[in-house]
């Protein structure tokens, strides 16, 4: 009983247990060694790019948010992961050519954040001045109705 337990042991990690007893770092060819080097360089190599990539692109974003004044310029709301770039006429360039956002945030950063085209939104004031027309913070502001006929 014991034994037959230990033999699926043994078969389950045989392969484990074979690197342990006989297959471990200095038994391997030089081949080998310099195979196993270059991979986890690769590995390693991989991650720190796609980290560098995500904190570059936190970096991005931040800059260009700053950059048009860190701010929602409907409601005010300064928060930064809650803002959007906002494209001011709805996108009717987009079709023009297909910018991915990196590329816009990276291409306003090098323009200096031309005004005018492009504006700080938090993302409620972008749904509400897309999907209504106008925000609601704007309709209270002006002191007109606060509710909109729409909803
Ligand atoms: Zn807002
Ligand atoms: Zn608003």
């Amino acid at each position: 009983m014991k034994k037959a337990a230990d033999r699926r042991y043994y078969e389950r990690n045989a392969e484990a247990i074979r690197t342990r007893v006989n297959g471990n770092f200095h038994a391997l060819s030089l081949e080998e060694k310099l195979e196993r080097g270059r991979r986890n360089r690769e590995a390693e190599g991989k991650e720190s790019r796609r980290e560098r990539c995500r904190v570059e692109q936190a970096k991005l974003k931040r800059d260009v948010l700053l950059g048009y004044g860190g701010a929602c310029e409907c409601c005010g709301n300064d928060y930064l992961p809650h803002l959007t770039i906002d494209h001011v006429n709805g996108g009717g360039t987009q079709h023009r050519k297909k910018e991915t956002q990196a590329s816009l945030y990276r291409r306003l950063r090098r323009e200096g954040f031309p005004r005018g085209e492009y504006r700080v939104l938090c993302w409620n004031c972008n749904w509400a001045s897309h999907s209504l027309g106008e925000c609601s913070c704007q309709r209270t502001e002006e002191g007109g109705d606060a509710l909109s006929p729409q909803l």
